[in-house]
């Protein structure tokens, strides 16, 4: 498919400016561009084709089952769409006064209350713009505590190796030093591990519950004891709230901050690279460290206002608002009871497809999983040369969005699988079909897997010159 830029005339043009209403300055020629913009120039309907063209050659949530581990790829309902856009919503100015703009303020403090009483925290802060975004200002806010309490030695961030690649980034961006600790054989934290782990030097801990293998740990308030007691704060990974929201709170399982991905779990479409919230909530402990400005009550309204010990800004204005929208009308739409139903649905998916794949792909762990599990295909590759990778590359060709590949770092061959619970059984059991249809394929003929995917216009691409080496930019001079 040709890029835009090469589908350009020059001359050509769809834009109608409307003629201008308001008096002509002229721009000081310091301001003023020397050469013209390489803008690409297609009529209307060149250009809506282009982007129509480009739309069928992803695959999306609406054009099929996306059972991304780790990724919530859930059906975010078009409803919430159409709020976020009401031009009260999506038409504000983030430097407006305060008085004009009290319906938005109210979203924020509402989101925050409802939020807030979900994972059992104390305030909450919408400003950071993603999942990782949310880890390092939680982590600063464990920081600062620290800092504050004039403990200068904890120093060190525990993190399970079962844990998302994020995690360990963070606390590293932080400025903590990271300590991995191993999982034990069940997958779960390991309380040896961690009492050895933990001492004077401790910040805290970093733990995803139910963690990145779909496994709840039972130790949990364990767990949490063992750090508060050497002195460290406990850090709830809650990108995927998905399997625990109207459950269990982390809050009641012993954490002092959370973040939460309003992308993942709380009804905006992402996948796309944004724009996301990670929304990071704190306990008694940690709330007067969060970030400024907070939407919060004040006179009868609404005003912005500044925790008395707030580490300072850690993005521009208010976060990514429209998203706050959207999750604000996620829960009054579902309501309490609603939430605990799309978790138990969660389970109860993820459960229903791990059974139907057991025969061909064993799953890493024995028990039930929360809202997603891991299968190994190890002994398929040892015994057919067919990787997970090749499976996943298949499973394309079915009009299927292939697994998390090769993560958590801890089992070989690792699928990870996460249906959601937006999809109906008629659809669990269709993809079942097609998968355990792959895995049999896999003995019989495994050539056919290495070649796939077949239908797909770009088969496998070089991952590696991909990171290393990306083209991120339209390079003029080879027109
Ligand atoms: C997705 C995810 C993150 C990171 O979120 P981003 O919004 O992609 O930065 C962190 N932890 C876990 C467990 C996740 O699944």
């Amino acid at each position: 498919m040709k890029l835009i830029f090469e589908k350009s005339v020059p001359g050509r043009c769809c834009a109608l400016l409307p003629a201008c209403d308001v008096p002509v300055r002229p721009l000081e020629s310091r301001f003023a561009r020397k050469d013209p913009p390489r803008l690409p120039e297609l009529s209307e309907v060149d250009l809506s084709r282009h982007y129509t063209a480009l739309a069928g050659r992803v695959h999306g949530v609406n054009d099929g089952f996306y059972p991304l581990g780790s990724c919530t790829m859930k059906y975010n309902p078009a409803l919430h769409e159409e709020l976020a856009a009401l031009p009260g919503f999506a038409g504000v100015h983030p430097l407006q006064p305060q008085h004009t703009v009290q319906g938005c303020l109210e979203v924020l403090a509402r989101a925050e209350a409802l939020l807030c009483e979900v994972t059992g925290m104390e305030q909450m802060t919408f400003q950071p713009a993603a999942g990782a975004h949310g880890e390092l200002t939680g982590l600063l806010l464990i920081k600062a505590y620290h800092r504050d309490r004039g403990d200068a030695a904890r120093t060190k961030i525990i993190v399970p190796d079962s844990a998302h690649g994020t995690n360990p980034a963070s606390a590293s961006m932080a400025g903590f030093e990271v300590v991995n600790i191993p999982s034990a054989p069940d997958g779960c934290v390991d309380l040896e591990a961690l009492r050895a782990a933990v001492g004077p030097d401790t910040a805290g801990l970093m733990l995803t519950n139910p963690n990145t293998l779909g496994l709840f740990d039972r130790n949990i308030l364990q767990i949490t004891r063992i750090v508060h007691e050497a002195g460290g704060l406990n850090y709830y990974d809650g990108a995927n709230l998905n399997a625990v929201m109207g459950v269990a709170r982390p809050g009641d399982m012993g954490f002092d901050v959370v973040h939460l991905n309003l992308h993942k779990t709380f009804s905006t479409p992402h996948g796309g690279g944004g724009p996301g919230s990670g929304a990071v909530g704190a306990g008694a402990l940690l709330a007067p460290f969060l970030p400024a400005p907070r939407a919060a009550a004040a006179g009868g309204g609404y005003a912005f206002e500044t925790p008395p010990k707030s580490i300072g800004t850690v993005k521009a204005f208010y976060g990514n608002f429209l998203v706050v929208v959207r999750a604000l009308a996620y829960i009054l739409t579902l309501g309490g009871d609603g939430l605990s139903e799309a978790s138990e649905n969660a389970v109860l998916n993820a459960n229903y497809l791990k059974a139907l794949l057991a025969p061909y792909a064993p799953p890493a762990c024995a028990g039930v999983c929360m809202h997603e599990f891991v299968v190994t295909l190890e002994r398929l590759k040892k015994e057919t040369g067919v990787t997970a990778l090749d499976v996943a590359k298949a499973m394309l060709d079915c009009g299927i969005h292939p697994p998390t590949m090769y993560f958590p770092l801890i089992v070989h061959e690792a699928l990870m699988f996460e249906p959601t619970e937006t999809e109906s059984k008629e659809t669990l059991d269709w993809a079942a079909a097609q998968i355990t249809g792959i895995l049999r394929r896999a003995a019989e003929d495994p050539q056919s897997l290495h070649a796939a995917p077949c239908t797909t216009p770009v088969g496998r691409p070089d991952e590696v010159a991909a990171a290393r080496a990306p083209k991120l930019r339209y390079r003029f001079d080879t027109l």
